[in-house]
């Protein structure tokens, strides 16, 4: 039988709508309305579409956005110091500096984001946010796993109990997976590309998460029959054409849900990022 497609716009839906709800709440009880502000540095053109987009959403869901474009040469004393602005700007509750940087101050990458206002962290990115997530306190939590587990939620997926692997150790998707799986009770291993036996213990997975960068890497004969299989991975294998890390045709012949690529994880991001905003909108104003 073939598996259960989690589709993205669905679950993207629901998020913007709880979001807008909350941020029209926000104007009303505040006179003014969440605001955003990205910096883009440079012309990336996949960064112009992403910056687009979450410029876009902000716009329906009546959340301000200020979208901060720097060029390519801009160093990072300039790009400091429009951080400390944004900091000190009370009508912006969120900041984020669209990655990847130029190449010229790639290096500073964490300096740079580290400078942003944790209250004001709406990637979930900085230190500070990082170690409420591990602890189990209150933060802003990366969109992309976030969005993971409020779809796992709302598709009544159970984690309580339930072994969960994760493929892929990055900052961004693999350790915050592993830190909010684990609150939902779920058993938590995190593979990576030093793990030997990688099919084995990926059989084991009641929830498989592959979050790698490489194209359908995760094949039929990795997954446990019924198992939910959640493809965070986007690549581009031509112009026009993208896949995930899950071989979608094979594995969907054997899981339970599956999440498709394109049309997956990629939305909830963004929708997600709108929730942290008014998150930290709504925080910014109680304290
Ligand atoms: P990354 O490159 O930082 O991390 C990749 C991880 O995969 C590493 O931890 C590495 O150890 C692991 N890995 C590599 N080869 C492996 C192997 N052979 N066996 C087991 N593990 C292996 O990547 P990332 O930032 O976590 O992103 C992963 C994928 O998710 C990318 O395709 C990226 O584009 C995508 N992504 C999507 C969204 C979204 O909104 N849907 C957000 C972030 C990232």
């Amino acid at each position: 039988m073939s598996a259960r497609i989690l589709e993205g716009k669905v679950f993207a839906q629901q998020f913007k709508e709880a979001a807008g709800k909350r941020a029209e709440a926000f104007r009303q009880k505040y006179g003014t309305a969440p605001g955003l502000a990205v910096i883009i540095v440079g012309e990336n053109p996949a960064s112009q579409v992403y910056v687009r987009n979450k410029h876009k959403s902000c716009e329906e869901l009546g959340i301000r956005s200020d979208v901060i474009r720097m060029p390519e040469h801009a160093t990072k004393e300039e790009l400091l110091a429009k951080i400390d602005e944004l900091n000190a700007d009370r009508a912006i509750h969120g900041i984020l500096v669209q990655l990847p940087l130029p190449d010229a101050i790639h290096a500073q990458e964490e300096e740079i984001l580290n400078r942003i206002d944790p209250a004001k962290d709406v990637d979930g990115f900085h230190p500070v946010n990082v170690g409420r997530l591990v602890t189990g306190s209150p933060g802003l939590v990366p969109c992309t796993p976030a969005g993971c587990i409020r779809m796992l939620e709302l598709a009544d997926i159970p984690m309580d109990g339930k072994r969960a692997v994760i493929i892929g150790r990055s900052n961004i998707v693999g350790k915050p997976m592993l830190h909010l799986l684990m609150a939902k009770h779920a058993t938590v291993t995190v593979c990576h590309s030093h793990t030997q036996n990688l099919p084995e213990i990926t059989r084991e997975a009641d929830i498989l998460v592959a979050a790698i960068g490489k194209p359908k890497f995760v094949t039929a004969d990795m997954v446990k029959p019924g198992a939910t299989v959640i493809d965070v991975g986007i690549n581009r294998i031509a112009p026009k054409k993208l896949v995930g890390d899950v071989d979608f045709e094979a594995v969907k012949e054997v899981a339970g849900a599956i999440t498709p690529v394109p049309g997956g994880v990629g939305l909830l991001t963004v929708a997600m990022l709108m929730q942290n905003v008014v998150e930290a909108a709504e925080r910014q104003m109680e304290t």
